[in-house]
């Protein structure tokens, strides 16, 4: 795949990078080996204070790179402004919260001294240099997510970020070189995927974190395997968004479109499919199908357009064939199902709701990364949850109900790393974020993630 800026709305090509070669690589890691023996000792004031500036900066850029990763991979402009605005509010978490969140551990006295301890804590280190393989949907988001704990841990980062967003992530690297990081500290690899292996098995890599599917995850995680090194992975997700009969259905028709159709569907934690009680199915099918069909699609840098171009020609033609696919075998198109008439340049495609799943179909089973909708009418509780959890993902998941013992139920029996309530899935500094099942492991943000890669060290006084 070429480095390239190839605008999603228009599919013209407006700029080519090369990538780096073998010698500038080698400089490249070194210096983030070099840098973290040394960064490593500095302290959480010191790089609370970076990473401060680092998000000063990212405010006073917002308009600018949004209309960078707008013209990289499509998504509405409003959108890209506010990815930038959730970046620096992270920073600002991770910079005030990461020095608790890393405090010293002390077992209890009693608890340790039949080891033979005087008295015994638990420190956290840093593993060191960080490689993160990153995905194109949320260019900045899904690269913060990592570099703001990864920073104020006292590791150091080597972004390889996907191959049609190079300006974001050459962004990035200058971002926090402006912020006064020591040279090392982030830096961004404008290689190709097949770049990777070698990257990774490079004794001064510790550890290596990817978002992005399925494929690129396994290959990084069984070269991270072979040489035992650490890894998180935060891959594909057919979230469900269940609604009870008790559920405010307005409410939840409105949030259900919002959930399915943000960053025009390119979402990990999209609401993918829903699944709704007989006794409100009609209903709510119709407020959401509706509102779908109401929704603008158009040039993402107008600021009426809800919903943009895909961000490839791979990615709409890869949606279309589920579609057609579950067409094919029966479901009904209830909205959209087409590319929008008279729209013949850039990667459109219109919001769709299809009803009438059934098992045989890929789209039962497979990632809808776009504006596709897919309803399922289940009769009780314990079809909703059959329902939700027959996918090979776990990432997260919806409830619309106000019924406590469903609550609870939906809790203890949902396969998936969230369950958010009468709302729709969103990541949060403050919340862990990640999945299980074929979703991947590990977990981002909150301590959970600032955790992941540090060298918990137990330190024994005898
Ligand atoms: P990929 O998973 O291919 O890309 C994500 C990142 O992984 C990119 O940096 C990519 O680099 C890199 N990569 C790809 N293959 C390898 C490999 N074998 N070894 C090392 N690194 C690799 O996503 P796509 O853009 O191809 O999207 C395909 C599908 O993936 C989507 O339709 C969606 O289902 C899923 N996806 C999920 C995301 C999420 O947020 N969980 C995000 C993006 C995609 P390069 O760009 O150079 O290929």
């Amino acid at each position: 795949m070429p480095i390239a800026t190839v605008n999603p709305a228009t599919g013209e090509t407006l700029r080519t990078f090369d990538p780096i070669g073998p010698e500038e690589t080698e400089r490249r890691l070194s210096t983030a080996y070099a840098t973290f023996r040394t960064y490593r000792t500095t302290s959480f004031e010191e790089r609370a204070a970076l990473l401060g500036r680092a998000a000063d900066l990212l405010d006073k850029d917002a308009e600018e790179i949004g209309r960078t990763i707008t013209e990289e991979m499509g998504k509405p402009l409003a959108q890209a402004r506010a990815e930038a605005a959730k970046c620096a509010k992270a920073m600002r978490w991770y910079a005030a919260h990461a020095e608790e969140l890393l405090a010293d551990e002390h077992p209890a006295q009693a608890d340790v001294r039949d080891s033979g301890a005087d008295r015994a804590r638990v420190v956290y280190r840093p593993l060191g240099v960080v490689l993160a393989v990153m995905p194109w949907n949320f260019p900045l988001w899904q690269v913060v997510r990592f570099a703001a704990p990864a920073l104020m841990a006292g590791n150091t980062g080597l972004l390889k970020h996907a191959s049609n967003v190079p300006q974001t992530a050459l962004y990035l690297e200058d971002l926090f070189r402006r912020a006064g990081f020591p040279e090392g500290c982030f830096q961004t690899l404008l290689v190709g995927s097949g770049a990777i292996e070698g990257i990774l098995r490079d004794r001064r890599v510790a550890a290596a974190t990817l978002t992005g599917s399925e494929p690129a995850g396994r290959a990084v995680a069984s070269v991270a395997g072979d040489e035992i090194k650490k890894t998180v992975l935060e891959l594909g997700g057919s979230d469900p968004f269940v609604v009870m009969p008790s559920a405010d259905l307005a409410g939840a028709a409105k949030t259900a479109v919002t959930a399915r159709v943000q960053n025009t569907g390119q979402s990990c934690i999209a609401a993918k499919r829903f699944i709704v009680h007989e006794d409100v199915y009609d209903a709510f099918a119709a407020l959401f199908t509706d509102a779908m069909r109401a929704l603008t699609v158009g040039d993402p840098l107008d600021e009426g357009t809800d919903v943009g171009p895909l961000s490839s020609e791979q990615g709409r033609a890869d949606l279309e064939e589920l579609v057609d696919d579950a067409v094919r075998h029966g479901a009904a198109v209830l909205c959209g199902g087409r590319r929008p008439p008279g729209r013949d340049a850039g990667w459109f495609y219109e919001p769709t709701v299809l009803a009438g799943i059934t098992g045989s179909m890929r789209i039962h089973r497979e990632e809808t990364f776009g504006p596709v909708a897919t309803l399922y009418r289940v009769a009780d509780v314990d079809e909703a949850v059959a329902v939700a959890n027959d996918t090979s993902f776990g990432l997260s998941s919806n409830v619309w109900t106000r019924d406590a013992g469903e609550t609870e139920r939906f809790t203890r029996d949902l396969e998936a790393g969230g369950v958010f309530f009468n709302g729709m899935t969103a990541s949060h500094p403050a919340l862990p974020f990640g999945g299980v099942k074929r979703s991947g492991y590990g977990r981002e943000l909150a301590g959970h993630g600032i955790r992941e890669f540090m060298n918990a060290t137990t330190v024994w006084y005898g």
